[in-house]
């Protein structure tokens, strides 16, 4: 037994984990509580995907990676669930990218941001962006269009995980090269990013850390190779088929 009262050896520990953590993010104060909704969602496509990180989600890591190393200016967007989730890889990621950490929240109050940044520091971040709330992102009505003048307002390449899929679409209308996670291939999210990585958070963002740490020597040539080389139609077009397969079909 850990922190959560379910025995580790329950068949869907992991799935369970997750959820506790997410109730516990609605407890602190840091997860909204459509935040529980969107977590359903992800755990049924989690489910579907087998809950492991298919080849094409481990390619689109991969290309990730290298759109962010090879960034003039580089954020992680942290909503309510990815700071539940998978605050430590996020600060992680962010280290071995060079990236900054900016939380960004569809449902915006001062005090939900000012926790989020709290728990962010209390796994390690140092930085962190999205309180001054001093910029904009066109198409978006006030209130869910705020983001930092010098974070993503000013980034070329953004991570933006599990988010709302106006904001994706809106986002990805500035010209700034998206990255997506989400374990839905047919979210309007991962369907606008540039690079949809359709698996769980929790398996994504150390996935993209390995990536990056790996390809930390690669010189220009190598990271615009990977990126030329991924596909975002034929990753979704993947994520699909491997949803739509049974296990016995797998296995054949
Ligand atoms: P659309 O993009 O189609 O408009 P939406 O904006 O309604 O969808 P939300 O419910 O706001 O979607 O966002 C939640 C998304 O995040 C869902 O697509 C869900 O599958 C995904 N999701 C939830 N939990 C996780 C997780 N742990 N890891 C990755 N993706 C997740």
């Amino acid at each position: 037994m850990t922190d959560v009262d379910v025995p580790e050896s329950h068949p869907r520990y992991e799935s369970l984990l997750l959820r506790h953590r997410i109730e516990a993010g609605v407890e602190k104060g840091i997860t909204s509580r459509q935040g529980l909704i969107a977590q359903g969602r992800g755990e049924a496509f989690d489910y579907l995907l087998g809950e492991r990180t298919i080849p094409s989600a481990d390619a689109a890591a991969r290309a990730a990676a290298a759109h962010l190393l090879r960034a003039d200016r580089a954020v992680l967007s942290v909503n309510g669930n990815v700071a539940a989730l998978a605050p430590g890889e996020t600060v992680e990621l962010a280290a071995a990218t060079g990236a900054d950490v900016e939380v960004n929240l569809f449902n915006r109050t001062e005090e939900r941001m000012e926790r989020i940044a709290a728990h962010l520091r209390e796994h390690g971040a140092e930085e962190v962006l999205g309180l001054a709330g001093d910029g904009r992102i066109p198409g978006l009505d006030h209130e869910r269009a705020t983001v930092d003048a010098d974070g993503i307002g000013s980034a070329d390449v953004v991570l933006v995980p599990l988010e709302d899929g106006d904001r994706a679409e809106a986002l990805a209308a500035t010209g700034k090269t998206e990255i997506v996670v989400d374990l839905n291939p047919l979210s309007r999210s991962a369907r606008t990013a540039s690079v949809p990585v359709v698996d769980n958070i929790v398996r994504a963002l150390p996935n993209v850390t390995d990536h990056a740490r790996e390809l930390a020597g690669a010189d220009e040539a190598e990271l615009d190779a990977i990126v030329e080389a991924f596909d975002p139609e034929e990753a979704l077009s993947a994520a699909e088929r491997a949803i739509r397969t049974t296990d016995e079909e797998r296995d054949r």
